[in-house]
């Protein structure tokens, strides 16, 4: 048994040194090759590379393989075959083939579509993604791999991912190159997610039907404590919560998961793990493998871990927070500012890109973390509102609003700034990162996008981010490779940019109501809910930008947009059905029940003697007798609006119609759900309480 990090770390991936060493040195030269350059590989060498990943993984302990991929679920899908091949003679070799490696052909008629294949012709393909390492998950060798139609259209979330990147590689050489950059062979993006989750006992769980169906708590009154002292924000592990995150590191590290950071967060029975950033379509399978493993590890304990982004009323939900920046093959961070002016005016470049993408396309970022759950956090202030801003820090703003307005720098120079002359003053990185109401704000050296939600793929949000930042580079990289005068040109473009995309950069308190009312005077979006956001995926100015760079064709975004309006019914359908089921199947009975003893109190005491005092009981019989033919009621209301939302066909409609009408006859029916609870015995009420579940660990 290893026990030492640096033996565990990796154990379980055929990565780089693996490869090195199993490899005859001409294939592992083509398979480089294959992921710097994107050259396809030739049939020997998937076979030569297919034959030692299949006996690498036998010495693991592997007996299966499978192609893994991202469907547009959300979560990821596997279908194992064994490497078993018939010898003849009645014995069985293990086989596993370079046709095998690169291709799979699963039936993929059950995945959501959006309309893209009709059932008769359900074939699709897996490919394998060679930039992403192969690994060894409970003895099945996983491939991570690409999910297409036959006809070649995207099911999955990561080949859009992959394109992404690719456009915004192409777009940042340009760039580079017209610094003089010519030695930079490749631009990737990092990403490095912070991942929130809750811990709570499994054996509550189990009792707790919304909890299994939906993930969160559909009925709870607010218990008499919960994060109001900010007692649990890195507080001491507890020792499960220790334990747990002790098994979670170990697994997460045998699989090369930069696992580096844990703590508890704000909400009781919250908590966080942040990686070490790598390459964005790396750490999206990482993310996924993270959340599968959290789950696993914690139900090896007897705990359920809550993805959920608002498990709990009252309290914070959780999110993820998706740094994000840019780096070269070379090393260099291409949101570091530096320390000479053409290193800064570099900076200042791809910062004003930035700015300009979130503003040019801040529809697309809220929607790209869209979903039901999300909408009970953004804007709840305690995540970032609805509305998409950038934060810069005081510094940085001095120095934006300097260049806009043609005058010195404060703390600079008496001089005005000049692009491409100036250095830069220099800014305290650390005081960067102090405004935490911002959806998406610079942090010294990469952008942190504040919105995803804690279940959400970062794959979404990072396939806009790359190809809106793309887009502009191209942009800016047209406009500049024209230019006589490279530095003047350089120096109108970010002026320009910074004037005309202003409005977007806001360092203020995005909790504050005065934001709304400002924003809305810039003129910015603000759509408060995901069937407010979602139909402007299909604007025309967002299907040029997908379709011009080849990420998506019209075809495919509408099959997006559908499944996504899809899920988001369908994922209130199901918690309303399951609160309908919840009042009449358990909290009906319950208070009928009590009602019922409260009642037989009384005629026992009346038995006894007549001037007995049964106030107590009179008045709680009253109370409740109330609450629950309102609750009845109310009931009665949600089950007959749900009927009335099945039957609408078109998608906005039905999506607005749950968001509008259902929606608000689930709070309604929660409330007194709540009261209920509150005046109800604890031995009768049916369900473990917040307080049971929040401090259950
Ligand atoms: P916090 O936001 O809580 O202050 P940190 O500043 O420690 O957290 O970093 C958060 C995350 O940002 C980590 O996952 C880290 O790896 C990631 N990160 C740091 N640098 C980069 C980068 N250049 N690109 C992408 N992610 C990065
Ligand atoms: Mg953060």
């Amino acid at each position: 048994m290893k026990t030492n990090v640096t033996e565990i770390f990796g154990s379980l991936v055929f990565d780089d040194r693996c490869m090195k060493a199993k490899l005859p040195k001409d294939i592992y030269k083509k398979y480089k090759a294959t992921i710097i350059e994107g050259k396809t590989l030739d049939p020997e060498c998937a076979n030569t590379i297919a034959t030692a990943m299949k006996d690498w993984a036998i010495e693991n302990g592997a007996t299966h393989y499978t192609h893994w991929f991202q469907p547009m679920t959300g979560i990821t899908a596997e279908k194992h075959d064994a490497f078993i091949s018939p010898s003849g003679d009645g014995s069985i070799i293990m086989e596993f083939s370079g046709k095998e490696l690169i291709k799979g052909e699963p039936d993929a008629s059950s995945f959501p579509n959006g309309g893209l294949r009709a059932t008769f012709e359900a074939r699709g393909y897996t490919g394998w993604d060679p930039t992403s390492y192969a690994f060894i998950k409970e003895g099945i060798l996983c491939i991570p791999s690409v999910f297409m139609s036959y006809t070649g259209e995207a099911l999955d979330k990561k080949t859009p991912l992959l394109k992404s990147q690719e456009v915004l590689n192409v777009q940042a050489l340009r760039i580079l190159k017209l610094f003089g950059k010519t030695d930079v062979k490749r631009v990737n993006t990092t990403v490095g997610p912070e991942q929130e989750y809750f811990l709570i006992e499994k054996s509550l769980w189990d009792k707790r039907k919304d909890l299994i169906y939906t993930g969160r708590t559909l009925y709870g009154a607010r218990p008499p404590k919960t994060q109001e002292l900010d007692d649990h924000y890195f507080g001491v592990l507890k020792p499960k919560v220790a334990k747990f995150m002790r098994e979670l590191n170990d697994e997460l590290w045998k699989l090369g998961i930069l696992a580096k950071t844990q703590h508890n967060e704000v909400a009781p029975a919250q908590h966080e793990l942040a990686p070490i950033f790598t390459i964005t379509n790396i750490a999206t399978d990482h993310n996924q493998l993270t959340m599968e493993i959290m789950k696993k590890v914690a139900l090896r304990n007897n705990l359920v871990c809550l993805l959920h982004e608002k498990p709990f009323a009252g309290i914070n939900g959780s999110g993820k927070h998706n740094n994000w920046s840019l780096a070269t093959d070379t090393g260099e961070n291409l949101l570091e500012p530096g320390d000479t002016p053409s290193e800064n005016a570099q900076f200042l470049l791809v910062l004003a890109a930035l700015v300009k993408a979130v503003d040019d396309y801040q529809d697309l970022l809220r929607i790209s973390v869209a979903s039901a759950g999300n909408d009970h956090r953004l804007g709840a202030n305690e995540a970032p509102p609805a509305i998409i801003s950038i934060f810069t820090g005081s510094e940085l703003e001095e120095i934006i609003n300097a260049i806009i307005e043609d005058r010195p720098c404060e703390k600079a120079c008496e001089n005005k700034m000049v692009i491409g002359v100036d250095a830069l003053p220099p800014f305290p990185k650390d005081t960067t990162d102090r405004n935490r109401t911002s959806p998406f704000a610079f942090t010294g050296n990469k952008f942190e996008f504040r919105m995803l939600g804690s279940q959400l793929s970062i794959s979404c949000p990072n396939i806009m981010i790359n190809t809106i930042v793309a887009d502009t580079l191209a942009m800016f990289a047209d406009r500049l490779e024209k230019a006589e005068d490279f530095t003047s040109e350089l120096h109108d473009l970010i002026k320009e940019t910074f004037t005309d995309h202003q409005r977007i950069i806001f360092n203020g308190n995005g909790y504050d109501e005065a934001w709304v009312t400002e924003a809305e005077k810039r003129g910015l979006y603000n759509f408060r809910t995901t069937p407010e956001a979602l139909p402007h995926y299909m604007d025309e100015k967002n299907v040029t930008l997908f379709t011009k760079h080849n990420i998506y064709s019209k075809h495919e975004m509408q099959s997006r947009i559908d499944i996504l309006l899809e899920e988001y019914s369908k994922a209130i359908n199901i918690e309303a059905e399951t609160m309908v089921n919840m009042s009449k199947k358990n909290i009906i009975p319950s208070t009928l029940a009590y009602i019922k003893d409260l009642s037989e109190s009384i005629a026992t005491k009346k038995s006894i003697s007549a001037d007995m005092e049964y106030g107590v009981e009179d008045a709680l019989i009253k109370k409740l007798s109330r609450l629950a033919s309102d609750l009845y009621r109310k009931t009665e209301a949600l089950a007959e609006d749900i009927i009335k939302a099945g039957g609408i066909d078109d998608l906005i409609e039905n999506a607005t119609y749950y968001c509008q009408s259902v929606l608000v006859k689930m709070v309604d029916l929660r409330a007194i759900a709540d009261e209920i609870e509150q005046n109800c015995s604890k031995e009768y009420w049916p369900f473990p309480s917040y307080g049971d579940l929040l401090y259950s660990v």
